[in-house]
């Protein structure tokens, strides 16, 4: 068994320069964002701690679109929905699939340094990827032990912070219960690293969606992050930059870890 010891979660204890909002008036109908206790600790991980596993990765929409974005695929509930959405972007255009893919190749890069075996739900960052049933279908053929959709929001600028989406109400017994505690455990791993649990939707951090076809199609444990707003200037700044986005993959990679057991 090898020592050497790689402080992927130790790493991100970094603030973001994201505050927790102060209470006002309106406090009763807002989210709750205090933050919770977390269930992670900053123990190092184990080099080749993953070893065995597999992850399934998808970076939000694609590259580019044609009109087949507008198709009509499964939602998972018995309706039907568009094959794909192009997504937001920063106020200075920098697009949230392009944010998806750069976070989601440092997560790859340090999943494997872990042991993972990672696969991706696309390709590159410029060609028309695949529907989003398409996506869940790819994510349960890899026999995946933790599925995570990476995007960003585009809410009003003065809200901020990040929020993880599971499948509810549940439509399988991996539904049920590892996809619940796969969201815990993202949630409680990006609050470890510093992030903010949503103002402005969910509750600290987590919110349940019976609208996401790759969520409601999945049959392994799945959770979609939306890493934060793209229209707040502080959370786009950090979005922007290197050192942002190497926060960010960190942060998803220590949820993985924390649900997997490292
Ligand atoms: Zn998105």
């Amino acid at each position: 068994m090898r020592l050497r010891l790689l402080p992927v979660v130790a790493a991100a204890l970094v603030l973001t320069g994201c505050t927790i909002p102060t209470e006002g008036a309106a406090a009763a109908d807002r989210p709750d964002t205090s933050a919770p206790a977390p269930l992670l600790s900053a123990a190092p991980v184990a080099e080749g701690g993953l070893h065995g596993r597999t992850i399934f990765l998808d970076p939000g929409h694609s590259g580019s679109h044609d009109a087949a974005i507008t198709a009509q695929v499964p939602t998972g509930r018995g309706g039907t929905k568009d094959c794909q959405t192009t997504g937001t972007n920063t106020d200075d255009g920098y697009p949230e699939h392009t944010l998806a893919w750069q976070v989601v190749g440092l997560m790859r890069t340090q999943l494997e340094s872990l042991g993972a075996r990672v696969v991706l739900s696309r390709t590159d960052d410029t060609s028309v990827g695949s529907c989003v049933d398409e996506r869940a279908a790819a994510a349960n053929a890899s026999g995946a032990d933790a599925v995570v959709a990476v995007h960003a929001d585009g809410a009003a600028p003065d809200e901020h912070g990040f929020h993880v989406c599971y499948s509810a109400p549940p439509l399988n017994p991996v539904q049920t219960g590892p996809s619940v505690a796969f969201a815990t455990a993202m949630r409680d791993a990006m609050t470890a690293s510093g992030f903010t649990p949503s103002t402005y939707v969910g509750n600290r951090g987590l919110k349940g969606r019976d609208d996401l076809a790759g969520l409601n199609l999945a049959t392994r444990p799945s959770v979609l992050v939306e890493l934060g707003n793209m229209r707040n200037p502080d959370e786009a700044r950090a979005m922007t930059g290197d050192d942002g986005r190497a926060r960010y993959a960190r942060a998803v990679v220590a949820g993985i870890v924390g649900f997997l057991g490292g």
